[in-house]
C-alpha cells in the first residue's frame, strides 16, 4: 500500500490517498474538530470508482467539519457525490450529513434500518447527544440537521463487490461496509474493530515528535456506554471469519488504514479479551470489598495499568499533551464501558 499525503492549508485541511487498488482511488479526508486534540483523528473515506463511473463516501464527519470536507472534494476535482454509506449514526461519523447533502443534492444515503428514522429527524439523536457528550463538546461538533426522505436509501445500494455486514458492538446499529475488488478485500469498519493511528497518519497526527515505526500500530478498544461484551466479541469474531487471510485492508474512521487487515482484527480481538479479563477481575474486587466500581480515580488507574502492560498502547506517553488528553479520554470511555458491562454481569451470574 502506497500513502501519499496533502496539505491543503494552514487550517488543518489535509488528505491522504492510498495507492491500492486500479479501479477505485480511495482517500481519507480529516474532519477537524476544534476541541483539545481532536483537530486530527476523525475520518471521511471518499472512493473515487473509476470503473462504473461513481462517487461514495464512507462517514461524512460532524457538521463542523462538512465546509473543508467540500472543499477537500471539489480540490480533488470530484464533481458528484453518488452514495453516502453510513458505518453508525453518532455526531463525529454522520453529524453532517443534512450539510453536505446541500452541496450535493442528489447523493442517497444508507444507513443502517435503525438508524434511518435519526438521520430524517435528528433532535432526539442531538438531544441525547448533548446528554452523554456534554455542551461543549456538541457545540463542537455543530447542529445536526434534518435529510429529506427521498434521500434514504431503503435498502442496500448496488455497488459493485459492496457487501454490508452487522457489527453491534460500539453502537446496537454498527455496520461493516466490505467492497472486493481484483482480488482484494477493503474493509471499512468504523469502530468495530477499535482505533487507531494508522502508520502514515500519526505522523501527522502527532508531528515530528514521533519519527520511529513502532513495532505494533497504536490501537484500543471502541468499548463505550453500553457495552455488551458477546455482542462486541461476536462482531469481531464474524469479520475476522470474513476476513481474507491476504490482500485485505481496515480503513477505521479514527483514524487511517491499515495493511493485513486480519491481523490487525485478531489483535483488537485479542485485546478485548485482555481488557475485559483485567477490568473484570479489577471490579469483582472492588464489589466484594464494597467499593464502587465505577469510581473516577478507580477507572483512571486501570486506565493507566492497561498503558503500562498494553503494547499497542505504548507510544502515548509521546504523545502532545492535547493528543494525550483528547486519547485518554477516549480510553477511558472504552475502560467506562467494560466496567459498566462488568458490574451487570457479576450480578446477572450470580442472580
Ligand atoms: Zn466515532
Amino acid at each position: 500500500m502506497k500513502v501519499f499525503s496533502k496539505a491543503l492549508n494552514q487550517n488543518h485541511q489535509h488528505y491522504f490517498q492510498y495507492d491500492i487498488i486500479d479501479s477505485m482511488d480511495i482517500y481519507l479526508i480529516n474532519n477537524p474538530v476544534d476541541f483539545y486534540g481532536m483537530n486530527y483523528g476523525f475520518a471521511a473515506w471518499l472512493l473515487v470508482d473509476n470503473k462504473n463511473g461513481i462517487n461514495i463516501l464512507v462517514e461524512i464527519g460532524p457538521a463542523a467539519a462538512i465546509d473543508i470536507v467540500q472543499d477537500t472534494i471539489e480540490t480533488l476535482g470530484v464533481k458528484k457525490i453518488d452514495f453516502i454509506l453510513l458505518t453508525h449514526i453518532h455526531l463525529d461519523h454522520a453529524g453532517g450529513l443534512g450539510h453536505i447533502l446541500k452541496y450535493y443534492p442528489e447523493a442517497m444515503v444508507y444507513a443502517s434500518e435503525k438508524g434511518r428514522k435519526h438521520i430524517i429527524e435528528p433532535d432526539k439523536l442531538w438531544d441525547s447527544s448533548v446528554k452523554v457528550l456534554g455542551k461543549r463538546l456538541t457545540d463542537a461538533y455543530q447542529k445536526t440537521i434534518g435529510i429529506p426522505e427521498k434521500n434514504v436509501l431503503k435498502d442496500k445500494p448496488s455497488i459493485e463487490g459492496l457487501s454490508i455486514i452487522k457489527t453491534p458492538g460500539h453502537a446496537p446499529h454498527h455496520e461493516t461496509f466490505i467492497f472486493e475488488r481484483e482480488g482484494v478485500q477493503l474493509i471499512f469498519c468504523g469502530e468495530a474493530a477499535g482505533m487507531i493511528y494508522g502508520r502514515a497518519e500519526r505522523k501527522l497526527v502527532l508531528g515530528d515528535g514521533i519519527d520511529n515505526e513502532p513495532d505494533f500500530i497504536y490501537l484500543y478498544p471502541a468499548t463505550i456506554y453500553r457495552f455488551e461484551y458477546d455482542v462486541s466479541d461476536n462482531s469481531l469474531k464474524k469479520l475476522i471469519s470474513l476476513a481474507h487471510d491476504e490482500n485485505c485492508y481496515l480503513f477505521y474512521s479514527h483514524y487511517g488504514a491499515a495493511e493485513d487487515g486480519k491481523k490487525m482484527l485478531e489483535a483488537n480481538h485479542a485485546q478485548l479479551v485482555f481488557w475485559k479479563d483485567m477490568i473484570e477481575k479489577e471490579v469483582k474486587k472492588r464489589i466484594e470489598n464494597e467499593e464502587n466500581p465505577l469510581d473516577m480515580e478507580f477507572l483512571k488507574e486501570i486506565a493507566f495499568q492497561l498503558m503500562k502492560s498494553d503494547l499497542h498502547l505504548k507510544d502515548y506517553v509521546h504523545y502532545r499533551e492535547d493528543v494525550k488528553r483528547a486519547q485518554f479520554r477516549y480510553i477511558l470511555n472504552s475502560v467506562y464501558g467494560i466496567a459498566d458491562w462488568a458490574i451487570r454481569n457479576y450480578h446477572k451470574e450470580r442472580a
